[in-house]
């Protein structure tokens, strides 16, 4: 398990070479992309790159600069899939320092993900090691404008070249990484959700509970019919017709009686945001309930006015409102309050170093 994983002796340090981007932007076009970095869009010059094979476990812990993946076109990711990811950012402090979140966290939801994928387990040790060496070459790319972050997307694939259908021998593990701006420009605006009755996220059994690319793909299609009902997002449900969540972010309801509730379940992925959200809400003296939530329930209560506000949250956006729940046969408007943001706000405080970290969830990356 992680523990082990996280404390094996072989486990305790790796040590990246470093091939430094002779292309790398100057600081002038550094700063040009910086100035409005969008999302997912720009990269900084350099990515990191360990291998892993059967024979030799993890080994040659590359930092070299950004660029195309050579690839077997026989390689299993391309055919079967077999692939895992992450996001979590890294944020600039008023005095410069560079913090990332809960990395701990992250670690153990990769590993989490590789279990189920059939990939191997990255040390907790690695990831964190992995994402401070990128950072000791590309530190000037994390942003220091007002809710701007450095997103770092590590991820894992099978590049053993064979056709057979059985877990790769051959695996490799990158983190690149990408400047983002204010997830919403222009203010934070209450989202459409439309609600997927004809297509599944996850089954029983299935990926759903493990961040892997393939949970993505399939869940495009309904995105597109989300965008033809004039919506933003797509949530899913499980065959008892129990809200999962919306693809990439978590789903929370608020009660009028101070409950705040959150599906559980084996096909929902267990958001690090969503968790330290509905901690923060916890130390406000708030009830957080774990559980099953039907769709009845969730109409029933916005009928009713029990719930009095939705909202999605993950890495990238922090905190979204949900404004509608529109489907084939309803449009169910959603009462708008104020916990929402007023949490994001704390939140956000703490990873911006505004705030006490009075859980410890802030891990320096430039030290
Ligand atoms: C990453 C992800 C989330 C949000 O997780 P965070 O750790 O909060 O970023 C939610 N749902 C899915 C399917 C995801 O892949």
């Amino acid at each position: 398990m992680t523990d082990t994983a996280t404390t094996s002796p072989a486990a305790a340090e790796l040590t990246f070479a470093v091939t430094k981007n002779l292309a790398a932007k100057s600081a002038a076009q550094r700063e040009e992309i910086l100035q409005n970095p969008g999302f997912g869009t720009s990269f900084t010059d350099h990515m990191v790159d360990v291998c892993w094979s059967e024979k030799g476990g993890w080994h040659r812990p590359r930092v070299q600069p950004y660029g195309p993946i050579p690839l077997d076109p026989a390689a299993a990711v391309l055919h079967y899939g077999q692939e895992i990811f992450e996001g979590i950012k890294a944020y600039r402090h008023a005095d410069g320092s560079i913090h990332t979140f809960r990395p701990d966290r992250n670690a153990a939801r990769l590993q989490k993900s590789a279990r189920r994928l059939a990939l191997p387990e990255l040390p907790t040790a690695y990831f964190l090691q992995s994402l401070r060496a990128l950072i000791a070459v590309d530190g000037d790319w994390v942003p220091s404008g007002a809710d701007q972050s450095l997103y770092l997307r590590p991820f894992m694939f099978a590049k053993e070249a064979f056709l057979g259908v059985r877990p790769a021998k051959k695996v490799a593990f990158y983190v690149i990484a990408s400047p983002a701006g204010a997830y919403f420009t222009g203010g934070i605006k209450p989202v459409r959700i439309w609600l997927s009755e004809s297509y599944a996220r996850a089954g029983k059994g299935g990926t759903g509970a493990a961040k892997t690319g393939g949970n993505y793909a399939s869940s495009l299609l309904p995105q597109s019919e989300a965008y033809e009902k004039g919506c933003d997002q797509v949530v899913f449900l499980d065959a008892d017709r129990n809200v999962e969540e919306l693809g990439g972010m978590n789903v929370v309801f608020v009660f009028k009686d101070g409950r705040v509730v959150t599906p559980e379940s084996d096909s929902i992925l267990e958001g690090i945001t969503r968790d330290s959200l509905l901690q923060l809400a916890e130390d406000r003296g708030l009830t957080v309930e774990r559980r099953a939530v039907s769709l009845e329930e969730w109409r029933q209560g916005v009928a009713s006015g029990d719930i009095v506000e939705v909202f999605a949250c993950g890495t990238a956006a922090v905190v979204t409102p949900i404004g509608a729940l529109v489907s084939e046969d309803f449009e169910d408007e959603q009462p708008l309050g104020d916990l929402a943001l007023s949490l994001r706000e704390e939140l956000t405080d703490i990873q911006y170093g505004r705030r006490e970290d009075k859980h410890g969830w802030l891990v320096r990356l430039d030290s």
